[in-house]
């Protein structure tokens, strides 16, 4: 059986990069933040993302939360929701709460859930994806004379793609409507995570040393240095280190 073998120091290694990962981001825009520029970050970032953290959720109105975003779940931009603005240092008073995607020349407007079957997008009544729509407000068809994104697909929770909504909210607003909020974490861009274990497979649920897991959809997975470690590679091989 093939092993992964870290020492001690490279192991840490990894987890503090992955802890670094999760607390910033995109917002070092590709280029590692210095130790010094990493603890100015967090002094200034951590306090007002757990007091303005953001939900965000896929629903019918009323209905339940049929999807819960996290931070790697696609726009109907094709962008990932850790790409949109999440964080706030003063939650702008209007509703809906708009994320706009920050990267450069994507002109989506607010941070937008389209379903997915397993890791395919659903299809427009017009047979193109959603990529295949301007991600502009609208979202008109670019292949054919399509007016606007309007799938037939049918949600678990049987009521129709197109009366759901994608949901931002504050703490007091999703707890106003009952829902968890879960515990304050200082990452960026959880969206709808709230539960780690709640959501996770056996061997995941390690959450030692501070390096949490978590899954945010059913087929993407992430783990820290100290879990593959732990595991086969059986197990090794289905978790995807990206
Ligand atoms: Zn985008
Ligand atoms: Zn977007
Ligand atoms: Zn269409
Ligand atoms: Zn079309
Ligand atoms: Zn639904």
């Amino acid at each position: 059986m093939e092993r992964i073998c870290l020492d001690k120091s490279s192991l840490k290694a990894v987890d503090d990069y992955w802890t670094y990962r999760r607390i910033v981001g995109e917002d070092d825009k590709g280029r590692l933040f210095t130790p010094e520029q990493y603890e100015e970050y967090k002094r200034k970032v951590l306090p007002q993302r757990m007091k303005n953290r953001l939900y965000v959720s896929f629903g019918v109105p009323g209905g339940i939360d049929c999807k819960l975003i996290g931070p790697e779940t696609q726009c109907f931009c094709t962008h990932r929701y850790k790409q949109h603005k999440t964080d706030f240092e003063v939650v702008p008073p209007e509703r809906p709460l708009n994320l706009p995607c920050q990267v450069r020349g994507c002109h989506c407007s607010t941070y937008h859930y389209a379903p997915q079957i397993g890791t395919n997008h659903v299809h427009c009544r017009c047979k193109h994806l959603p990529r295949d729509h301007s991600e502009v407000t609208g979202h008109s068809c670019r292949k054919c004379s399509c007016s606007g994104f309007h799938s037939p697909y049918i949600c678990g929770c049987g009521q129709p793609s197109s009366a759901h909504q994608t949901l931002v909210e504050t703490k007091l607003e999703r707890e106003a409507r009952g829902r968890p909020i879960g515990r304050d974490v200082p990452y960026a861009a959880m969206g709808g995570l709230t539960g780690f274990s709640s959501l996770l497979d056996g061997y995941l649920t390690l959450e030692t040393s501070g390096s949490e897991q978590d899954r945010e959809d059913d087929c993407q997975q992430r783990s820290s240095a100290s879990t593959v470690i732990q595991t086969s590679t059986k197990a090794a091989s289905s978790v995807r280190l990206s």
